[in-house]
């Protein structure tokens, strides 16, 4: 379960904030999930609880934000919506598509005190 490593990661990054910007305990985090990104949400809500825990983001919540996978197409020479990777374009059902949003996962927010 890759998550977890993915969450140890989030955590490290807390702690980096946690340190520059001085703050003591992490209450909540937004965590942006690209459609493509291969995360499972449900583990990594699991995984966040269990890795926090006795941390400075110990009992944090995870609001995951879900993110659309945005392709661009060269035959439409426009941005398309897509569902997975190597769809076809929703619009002209060709397939040079070239993913520009959504394969990555990043924090958007956190609230600290
Ligand atoms: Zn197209």
């Amino acid at each position: 379960m890759h998550e977890m490593s993915l969450c140890e990661g989030i955590l490290q990054v807390l702690e980096d904030q946690a340190e520059a910007q001085q703050f003591k305990r992490v209450k909540t985090v937004w965590l942006e999930i690209g459609a493509l990104a291969g995360v499972e949400p449900s583990a990594m809500l699991f995984s966040f609880d269990v890795v926090c825990r006795g941390t400075l983001a110990d009992g944090c919540k995870l609001e995951i934000v879900d993110q659309p996978a945005i392709a661009w197409c060269m035959a439409c020479g426009d941005n398309v919506e897509i569902n997975q990777r190597y769809d076809a374009c929703p619009r002209c059902g060709g397939y040079q598509l070239q993913v520009t949003h959504g394969d990555q996962m990043r924090i958007k927010e956190l609230e600290v005190e």
